[in-house]
C-alpha cells in the first residue's frame, strides 16, 4: 500500500543513521560531516543577534520564499560566484538542498518520464523522486558520445553532481560540463546542478559551474536559463540549520514555491535569520578551510589503511574533495549487498552501491565515508571491514558462483 514510498534504499539510510548512535559501532555510512567542528559557540552568537535584530519576525511564519534578506544575500552571492545575473526572482530559500530536490521531482516528474541521471546517482534525489515513477537513462558524460542530444530531447531534465559527487567523489572537468551544457541548450531540457561539496575542496580547486559557464554565454537579467543550481549550508556550516537554496528561472521558482507552500508553509525563520547572521560575520571563510584541513587528514588516514587492508579486494581512487571514497571490487565473488550483512556483523557500516542504481543492481561497490569519524576510529574501521570481507569470502567460497559483473555507467 506504501510501496511507492518505502524501499530498500530508503529503509538502509535509516538504519544508518540507527547505526550512528550506537557507542560500540563505526559507521562509515552517512554523509555526515565531523559533529566536533560544529561551530555551537558562533550559532549560540548568531541566534542572540538575530532575535535582537529581528524580534517576533524571527519566530513568525516566514514568506514561502524564504526570509527576504538572506534570500537577497545568497542572490548576491550566485551573482558574484557565477557571473549570471541571479536576482531574488531566481531564487528559492529551501529546507536543505534535499527539499529542493523533492521539490523539483514534484513540478518536473510525471509518471514514465525520462530523468537522465549521472550514474551511479545520489540515493537521496532517487527516494525523493521514486514516487514520481520517472525512468532512468544514464548519463554518460558528454565526451564520450554517448549521451547525444536526441537522448536529451527526450528527457525532463538532467541530474549531476559534478564537484565531489555522491557516491564516487569525482570531479566532472570543465570541458565535460561545457559539452553537456551545450548539449542541454540543444536539447532545450533542465538540468539539474547540485553542489552540496563545493565547499569540502580538498586538492586544488573546482573549476566553473556549470551555472557559470552557462552565465558567461547567456546575460539576461533575471537569469532564465535551463540550469537549476542547488546550494546549502549543511557542508559549510552544520546541516542542522536546514538552509539550502535554488537558483533558476523565475517560472520555475514560481512553480516551486507553490510545491514548497504545499509541503511545509515556509522554511524556519529563526534558523534563515541565524544563517543570515553567520554569513554577514564570513564565519564560513574560518569554518571552511578548518575543517578541509580535518577532512584532508582524515582522507588520507582512510585511503592509506584501506591500501594495506582491503587493497587485494577494492580499488579506488583518492577523491580530490568532498565526503566519500567508491570502492570498487576487484573480485567478482563480492556480492556488496551480501558483504554489507558481515559488515554489520562486524560492527562496521557502509553504504552499498545498490542504493545508488535505480534498479538495484550495482552490487560491485562500496561508499565509505571519511569526514565523520577521527582518524583512528576509521582505521578501525577499515581493520574491521578487512575482518568481514575475510569472513564473507571464506563463507561463501564453496557456495557462491562468480556472478557477472557490473562495471556501472549506463543503466539497463
Ligand atoms: N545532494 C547531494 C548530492 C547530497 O549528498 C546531499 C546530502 N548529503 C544533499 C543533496 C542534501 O543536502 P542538504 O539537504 O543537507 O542540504
Amino acid at each position: 500500500m506504501f510501496s511507492r514510498w518505502i524501499s530498500a534504499s530508503n529503509d538502509i539510510t535509516r538504519q544508518f543513521l540507527s547505526f550512528g548512535v550506537r557507542p560500540d559501532f563505526i559507521s562509515m555510512a552517512g554523509g555526515l560531516p565531523a559533529a566536533e567542528f560544529y561551530p555551537a559557540a558562533a550559532i549560540s552568537h548568531a541566534t542572540g543577534r538575530a532575535l535582537a535584530r529581528w524580534g517576533a519576525k524571527a519566530l513568525d511564519y516566514g514568506p514561502v520564499e524564504g526570509f527576504l534578506p538572506l534570500r537577497q544575500h545568497i542572490a548576491e552571492r550566485m551573482a558574484r560566484q557565477t557571473g549570471c545575473a541571479v536576482t531574488t526572482d531566481n531564487v528559492l530559500l529551501t529546507a536543505g538542498a534535499m527539499q529542493g530536490l523533492d521539490l523539483l521531482g514534484k513540478i518536473l516528474i510525471d509518471p514514465g518520464d525520462r530523468v537522465v541521471a549521472q550514474y551511479p546517482t545520489y540515493v537521496g534525489a532517487l527516494d525523493a523522486w521514486r514516487p514520481r515513477l520517472p525512468s532512468y537513462e544514464a548519463l554518460d558524460w558528454v565526451q564520450n558520445g554517448v549521451t547525444t542530444v536526441d537522448v536529451l530531447r527526450a528527457a525532463k531534465f538532467v541530474y549531476t553532481v559534478p564537484n565531489y559527487s555522491n557516491p564516487t567523489g569525482a570531479l566532472v572537468s570543465t570541458a565535460a560540463r561545457q559539452a553537456l551544457l551545450e548539449k542541454v541548450l540543444e536539447a532545450g531540457t533542465w538540468l539539474i546542478e547540485d553542489d552540496p561539496y563545493l565547499p569540502l575542496q580538498l586538492d586544488g580547486a573546482v573549476g566553473p559551474s556549470i551555472l557559470e559557464l552557462h552565465g558567461r554565454m547567456e546575460k539576461a537579467e533575471p537569469y532564465q536559463g535551463p540550469v537549476i543550481y542547488l546550494g546549502t549550508l549543511s557542508k559549510s556550516i552544520v546541516p542542522g540549520l536546514r538552509v539550502g537554496w535554488a537558483v533558476a528561472a523565475p517560472e520555475l521558482i514560481q512553480a516551486l514555491v507553490l510545491a514548497k507552500q504545499s509541503a511545509d508553509l515556509a522554511s524556519s525563520m529563526l534558523t534563515q535569520a541565524v544563517a543570515l547572521e553567520l554569513l554577514e560575520a564570513g564565519l564560513e571563510q574560518t569554518h571552511v578551510p578548518h575543517v578541509v584541513h580535518q577532512y584532508r587528514e582524515r582522507r588520507d588516514a582512510l585511503c592509506t589503511t584501506a591500501a594495506t587492508e582491503l587493497g587485494q579486494w577494492f580499488e579506488w581512487e583518492t577523491p580530490p574533495g568532498g565526503m566519500f571514497v567508491w570502492m570498487r571490487s576487484r573480485n567478482p565473488a563480492i556480492d556488496t549487498d551480501a558483504l554489507y550483512e558481515h559488515a554489520v556483523a562486524e560492527k562496521v557500516a557502509f553504504v552499498p552501491g545498490s542504493v545508488f542504481d535505480p534498479h538495484g543492481r550495482l552490487r560491485s561497490a562500496i561508499r565509505v565515508n571519511f569526514t565523520r569519524n577521527a582518524p583512528a576510529v576509521l582505521e578501525e574501521g577499515i581493520a574491521r571491514l578487512a575482518l568481514a570481507t575475510r569472513r564473507y569470502l571464506d563463507s561463501n567460497s564453496l557456495r557462491t558462483k562468480p556472478r557477472v559483473q557490473r562495471t556501472g555507467g549506463s543503466l539497463p
